[in-house]
């Protein structure tokens, strides 16, 4: 049976890329060897670096504009304490807009003050804060672009004098944007990008060297910046198959591509979320995700009915997180419409039985 993915990540990458992928592990470039099996530092895995980290830049539209791309390791996670240890002289200020923000506010808390500008914690994270002032005084300003549990995506940034840091693991290369405006942009690959185990970590290099703390090898983006992502092994694997999604976005229209048909996905799930009145979205309207839908039944005892419809639907990665609870569409660039036609008709079908 099709199976139709929504899982929120590690998530529905695109076939042709599972395709090249696969034969890569058999036969790299006709060499005789597999991916997995040649020196990272042989011409044919080196080539596939520089293409990840051009394209990267170029889909985001900052090539020859003063940043690097790197493929790094250790997760977004790791991001959370490379930002402060890097750019963390005295203080710096961070938007709350979910778990992923507050493990970020953890971190950076080891490294200086936080100024924690605005949260939306009160209503569990179900909104964007909108009107907040950011210190003129920080050494930066952080904030999560989507956030992939409760499904808010920031639609609009802050203006700053400040340099704008953001974590955009759930969504970058998903939209168009003016990425100018950002000095440090990081995403684990897992979602749009390709599997997990790389970090892309996009730089505008001049923000670097304003901290006096000494910073070790692996936590400095100076040693990996001068090493082009090569100071240690990387990973290979996920770097390879980062670079063949890159690829395949480029090839299907870009990001104003990919931005057209996600919202398509997102308009058609939430318009059926509005509409059928068994189910409730959890975001505020306007803060609405276009990459993870997150959605309630306004009456429980419906669960097990409507799990059943899904599950022998072939619909895969369905269910929210626990901390929201109900259902999480996550609705990446490789996830057709007609598996988001397929989750419509299944909540037009519950609506009918009931
Ligand atoms: N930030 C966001 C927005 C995420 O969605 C995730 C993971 N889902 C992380 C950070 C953490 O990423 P990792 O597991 O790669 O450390």
């Amino acid at each position: 049976m099709k199976k139709h993915n929504f899982s929120a990540g590690p998530c529905i990458l695109p076939q042709e890329v599972f395709q090249e992928a696969s034969q890569a592990i058999l036969d790299f470039n006709n060499s005789g060897l597999s991916i997995l099996e040649i020196s990272h530092r042989s011409a044919d895995f080196v080539s596939v670096m520089d293409e990840a980290q051009s394209l990267a830049l170029d889909l985001l539209g900052l090539k020859n504009k003063g940043y690097k791309a790197l493929f790094l390791q250790g997760g977004a996670s790791t991001q959370f304490l490379m930002v402060a240890y890097n750019l963390l002289n005295k203080k710096a200020a961070y938007l709350n807009t979910g778990t992923w923000s507050s493990k970020a506010i953890k971190e950076a808390k080891l490294f200086g003050e936080v100024v924690e500008v605005a949260s939306s914690k009160d209503k569990n994270f179900n909104y964007i804060p909108k009107s907040y002032s950011i210190p003129e005084d920080v050494d930066y300003f952080h904030c999560t672009s989507n956030n992939t549990i409760f499904g808010t995506q920031m639609k609009e940034f802050p203006p700053t004098s400040r340099p704008l840091i953001c974590d955009m693991s759930s969504d970058i290369f998903s939209r168009e944007m003016d990425f100018s405006k950002f000095d440090l942009i990081y995403a684990g690959a897992q979602k749009n990008m390709g599997p997990a185990g790389t970090t892309l970590v996009v730089i505008k290099e001049d923000i670097l060297g304003k901290v006096s703390r000494e910073i070790p090898s692996m936590m400095n983006y100076k040693t990996h910046l001068d090493k082009e992502s090569m100071f240690n092994t990387p990973a290979v694997y996920a770097v390879y198959v980062s670079m063949l999604t890159l690829r395949w976005i480029k090839s299907n229209g870009g990001l104003a591509a990919m931005e057209k048909r996600n919202q398509e996905k997102a308009d058609l799930l939430y318009a059926e979320i509005d509409r059928n009145p068994l189910f409730k979205g959890f975001a505020a309207k306007e803060d609405r995700s276009a990459m993870n839908a997150t959605f309630n039944l306004v009456d429980e005892s419906h669960k097990e009915t409507f799990d059943k419809l899904w599950k022998d639907s072939g619909v895969n990665g369905l269910n929210g997180h626990r901390s929201v609870g109900g259902y999480r569409a996550s609705m990446y660039n490789a996830l057709p419409l007609e598996s988001v036609q397929v989750v419509v008709d299944l909540m037009k079908d519950l609506e009918e039985r009931i």
